[in-house]
């Protein structure tokens, strides 16, 4: 493909950002003058035969008179050009088409950015295939992120296209805690270092919370933890990632959904020794029947809170291995910090548990680190301090954009000398 396109055009504010995993595609419409978000939608189990696009249009504009209600398809959607194509015609029925001229640029999630990607990228040819070269190290995501990319091309060829890398926030990690003391030239020839995920929601989060202390990025040491289904830590030295609880994958660090996050590596070995299971069986086990899952069968928390609240000691020990393990973290960061301004909770378990944050922080008085149980106990959207009035560390809970940031750093390289 030739003449790829590398700003957006005159006056255009609004941005696509598509999230394309193996079988679905998230995507939000953005816009960055100021109008939020326009529409934003899933299709999910593409290629099956229940494939489903659920699109919420602006307020107003869903044809049943309610605000932001939903509207939906039903029924095979073959492959990522058919479900692309099917997000373009809904965007299209709210005036909000791929040819509309407001639109900028789009801005594609992609989880591998290796070392080559520190920053957002304006997609060309060679772009494409530096990103086809990081397969290897992401063979269940990087290949569904460059089908996405490909589709978005064809059907938009007018518009810069940008690669937002999930690793690129970690690509500052210093060399000593990135690297695994493992022989050298074995981890060189094979790319095996610590690289880090969830990038985009620790670089916004942390940016967010600097804020919420009104002080300058660059002043402010923050450990995020980032508690979704996947979970992970790091350790932002004045804006800069220093260190990160995911590795080569996302399967290391924090105890997850249905990851175990940290084990000795010979439990891999003793497995196919003892067990008799294949490399394949135990990754399944470890990446999908382990966990919080694994524990106790469950991966969500409100869930596991109530079987706690009936009494279930299943429930209760995942609770405590998984608070556990994230106390162990915050305190590894801290040392890594040295001093320490801030510990930010964000995703779904860390802006709505809060016996998961009261837990994780329990006993660290000493390190200036407390939770007040007044303020932890407010549920809401915004971001907020839930540390005591006079504490020496801030806790904040900071809700997650990974979209919004996407938008914003895809806008900052293709849009903002139009719009200036
Ligand atoms: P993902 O990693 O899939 O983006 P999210 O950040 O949306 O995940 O987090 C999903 C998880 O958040 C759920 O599995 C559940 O454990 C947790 N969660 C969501 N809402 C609540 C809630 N109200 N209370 C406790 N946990 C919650």
């Amino acid at each position: 493909m030739s003449a790829t396109p590398t700003t957006a055009p005159a006056g255009a504010t609004r941005v696509l950002v598509l999230n394309s995993g193996s079988s679905s595609v998230k995507y939000q419409l953005l816009d960055m003058a100021g109008g939020g978000r326009l529409a934003s939608g899933l299709v999910e189990r593409i290629g099956e035969q229940t494939s489903r696009l659920a699109h919420t249009p602006p307020a107003g504009r869903d044809g049943t008179g309610q605000e932001g209600g939903e509207r939906t398809r039903e029924g095979r959607i073959a492959d990522h050009e058919a479900a692309l194509k099917a997000v373009a015609e809904e965007l299209a029925a709210d005036g909000l088409g791929l040819d509309s001229p407001e639109l900028a640029a789009i801005g594609h999630r992609v989880v591998h950015g290796g070392r080559r990607f520190t920053e957002p990228t304006v997609i060309d040819d060679a772009v494409l295939a530096e990103i086809e070269r990081l397969v290897p190290l992401a063979p269940l995501h990087n290949p569904a992120n460059l089908t996405g990319i490909r589709t978005a091309r064809a059907l938009g060829p007018h518009l810069p296209q940008v690669a937002v890398f999930d690793t690129a926030f970690h690509t500052t990690i210093p060399e000593p805690a990135a690297r695994y003391a493992i022989e050298k030239e074995t981890a060189d020839a094979h790319r095996i270092r610590r690289y880090g995920f969830h990038g985009t929601s620790h670089a916004y989060v942390s940016r967010r919370t600097a804020e919420l202390l009104g002080r300058d990025p660059s002043e402010v040491n923050v450990i995020v933890l980032h508690l979704g289904n996947g979970a992970s830590a790091s350790a932002v030295r004045g804006g800069v990632c220093v260190e990160t609880s995911m590795g080569l994958t996302p399967l290391e660090g924090l105890v997850m959904g249905t990851r175990s996050g940290d084990t000795d590596p010979a439990v891999i070995f003793h497995l196919a020794r003892v067990a008799g299971m294949s490399v394949d069986e135990i990754d399944t086990l470890l990446n999908r029947r382990s966990g919080l899952t694994g524990l106790c069968g469950d991966n969500d928390m409100r869930e596991i809170r109530r079987r706690i609240e009936e009494g279930d000691e299943a429930a209760r020990l995942a609770f405590e291995v998984y608070t556990h393990r994230l106390k162990k973290y915050v305190g590894a960061y801290y040392a890594v910090l040295g001093r320490v301004d801030a510990v930010t909770f964000t995703a779904g378990v860390g802006e709505n548990a809060a016996e998961v944050r009261a837990a994780a922080l329990e006993g660290l008085e000493g390190l200036g680190l407390s939770v007040d149980p007044g303020r932890n106990g407010v549920r809401g959207r915004e971001p907020r301090l839930i540390s005591p009035g006079d504490a020496r560390v801030a806790v904040a809970v900071v809700p997650t954009d990974e979209e919004l940031e996407i938008a914003r750093q895809t806008y900052a390289l293709v849009g903002a000398a139009e719009a200036a």
